[in-house]
């Protein structure tokens, strides 16, 4: 579904990545395990088109992407949650999913609003209450449930347990297994490592700016220098 291939970004003078090369089918769930700095967000950036790139090639599902603007890339199928969730703060639950389907016509985001209920009930619930007035569990749910808005057949997931407690740490990634269960593909990116490997099919580990290791997410738990760099093992 998503081909990236010897990608280069950064800021400025800075390189950030180094020629980095994933690939992630449809259906999987892929994971990138990385410290601070490491460039994971970066990349996620510059698949969903809000970070520029100075070489390399982006295809989804056989098309070249890289020259698409960030918005058309939405409408091509990818949508991106986030660090830090980004909602709009004093606007209702409600009107930040409204704002997930931005570039749909008028009218058309009603059936999805229902759907996004379904999935997240307790959203329901709070529809008139503003985002910034949530737990940060329920908005990570309003954050993920504006993304799926927008109808995305891959998601691009960024650090969806940050500042999470530990029980809301699997609640969330849960719920990511449950987006793959209904169709959905998604690149997650994660500083809890252990937990986003317990849920992914495939794993990446980028090291400032370059993929040091890759493989199923198991074989990736049992890499002893994983263990010891990232699992705390
Ligand atoms: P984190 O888990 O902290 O978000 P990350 O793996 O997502 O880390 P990036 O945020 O992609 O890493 O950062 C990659 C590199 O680019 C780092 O060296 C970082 O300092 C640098 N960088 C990120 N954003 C900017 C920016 N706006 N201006 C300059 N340098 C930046």
């Amino acid at each position: 579904m998503l081909s990236v291939d010897n990608l280069k970004s950064g800021y400025g003078r800075i390189e950030a990545l180094h020629g980095v090369s994933i690939e992630v089918a449809a259906g999987e769930i892929v994971t990138l395990v990385g410290a601070n700095g490491a460039g994971k967000t970066t990349l996620l950036r510059a698949i969903s088109g809000v970070q520029t790139i100075s070489a390399g090639r982006i295809s989804f599902e056989g098309r070249s992407i890289e020259s698409i603007p960030a918005h058309a890339r939405v409408a091509l199928g990818i949508a991106q949650v986030p660090e830090g969730r980004q909602l709009f703060a004093p606007l209702s639950v409600e009107d930040n999913l409204k704002l997930g389907a931005w570039n749909r016509r008028r009218g058309h985001s009603g059936n999805d609003i229902h759907r996004v209920y379904e999935l997240f009930p307790m959203l329901r619930e709070l529809r008139r209450t503003a985002a910034g007035a949530l737990s940060g569990g329920q908005q990570q749910l309003l954050a993920i449930g504006r993304a799926l808005m927008a109808r995305p057949r891959l998601l691009l997931l960024d650090e969806p347990s940050m500042g999470l407690a530990p029980i809301l740490v699997d609640q969330i990634l849960n719920v990511v297994l449950d987006l793959k269960h209904n169709g959905l593909t998604v690149l997650l990116v994660e500083q809890n490592a252990r937990a986003a490997l317990a849920i992914a099919d495939r794993g990446y580990v980028l090291e400032t700016g370059a993929i040091t290791a890759s493989g199923r997410a198991a074989e990736i738990q049992r890499d002893k220098r994983v263990r010891e760099a990232y699992l705390g093992v």
